[in-house]
């Protein structure tokens, strides 16, 4: 925040107006967005959080609707929006495979259409804008860990092709913006993040885990459980993101974001038995079409360029989402 006690006021009037900036987050009600707006108004900055609830909840951000610096605006990026603002963060898209394939076409639009809108009114305004990618766009990776400059592996035709498609062409437009239009545009790869604020029902591994050992149900794996998956805290990527988003003009990205710690997914199932303390069993089911094999980022260039790497440990943020689901499951 901007002020504290003992502060001169006329200099920190003069702070806030120097550094306040009005910043757009779309997607702003979901997992990763609600933690981004609730850091950015600790920041000292106006948020406006555009949400159409698709997968985003209330819930995350009933703690800042009452906040004079944030504004939630119930809307789907798929129609144009006018707003006044500096930056534009778009985290806006269903991001679980469970979530992304209810409507493939609908995250085929919103990734598209959306993407677009929001190019659009950073071009009006001046703004820059963050494309929130995804390590999806690697696809079944044949490189491992997966660089910034390697082109992926991606089934156009598949079930996640909706997502992984969807997501190159919000790259594609991002960078055709920049190159055309001159917007200043940033593209970051977002790898598999958990923490507080995913949804009970969002499906994906660690949530579902945690969900289901908590009630004391069978742990449902995919496979024989040997693929493997790199987790990040929703708390570094959020510091990613900000360092990205105030990084120098020149930095275009893309840039991958994520924890470069590797672990199967049997090995996820049972850290979350022992964690929890719980007798759930262990069910195998048949490994979903074109689930990655394998997946690491390469963090080299976040580190160089943004003095960014993840913090907190698998261990810790695993404990401290456990908590967080305790609560869930008790409201
Ligand atoms: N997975 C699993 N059981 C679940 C949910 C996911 O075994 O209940 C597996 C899934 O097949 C994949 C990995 O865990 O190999 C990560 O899946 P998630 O949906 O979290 O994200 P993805 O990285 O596939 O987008």
């Amino acid at each position: 925040m901007f002020f504290s006690e003992g502060d001169d006021l006329d200099e920190c009037t003069f702070r806030k107006c120097e550094t306040m900036k009005r910043i757009l987050v779309a997607g702003g009600a979901g997992f990763i967005g609600s933690s981004l707006c609730e850091r950015l108004i600790n920041e000292g900055h106006h948020v406006l959080c555009v949400d159409n609830l698709y997968t985003g909840k209330k819930a995350n951000i009933a703690a800042l609707l009452n906040h004079e610096h944030f504004e939630f605006i119930e809307h789907d990026i798929t129609t144009p929006i006018h707003l006044e603002v500096d930056e534009i963060y778009n985290l806006a898209c269903p991001a679980s495979p469970v979530q992304y394939q209810k409507d493939p076409l609908y995250t085929i639009h919103i990734s598209y259409q959306g993407t677009l809108n929001l190019l659009d009114l950073a071009r009006q305004h001046k703004a820059t804008f963050l494309m929130a990618s995804t390590s999806e766009v690697y696809g079944d990776p044949h490189v491992h860990p997966q660089r910034e400059t390697y082109w992926g592996n991606v089934n156009p035709i598949g079930p996640r092709a909706c997502y992984d498609e969807g997501k190159r062409i919000s790259e594609t437009l991002t960078i055709n913006y920049r190159k055309t239009h001159h917007v200043n545009t940033k593209i970051v790869r977002i790898f598999n993040t958990y923490g507080h604020h995913m949804d009970t029902l969002d499906g994906r591994v660690v949530s579902n885990f945690i969900v289901q050992a908590l009630k004391g149900e069978p742990l449902t794996l995919y496979g024989d459980g040997s693929q493997t998956r790199s987790f990040c805290h929703v708390e570094d990527m959020v510091d990613g993101l900000m360092k990205m988003m105030q990084s120098d003009a020149s930095l275009e990205g893309p840039i991958n974001l994520g924890n470069p710690g590797e672990y199967t997914v049997k090995e996820i199932a049972e850290i979350i038995l022992e964690k929890t303390g719980s007798p759930s069993a262990l069910d195998f089911y048949p490994l979903p079409q074109d689930d990655p094999i394998k997946r690491k980022p390469d963090i080299t260039l976040a580190k160089k360029h943004l003095d960014w790497e993840p913090r907190i440990a698998l261990s810790e943020g695993l404990d401290r989402t456990i908590i967080y689901f305790k609560t869930q499951l008790k409201n």
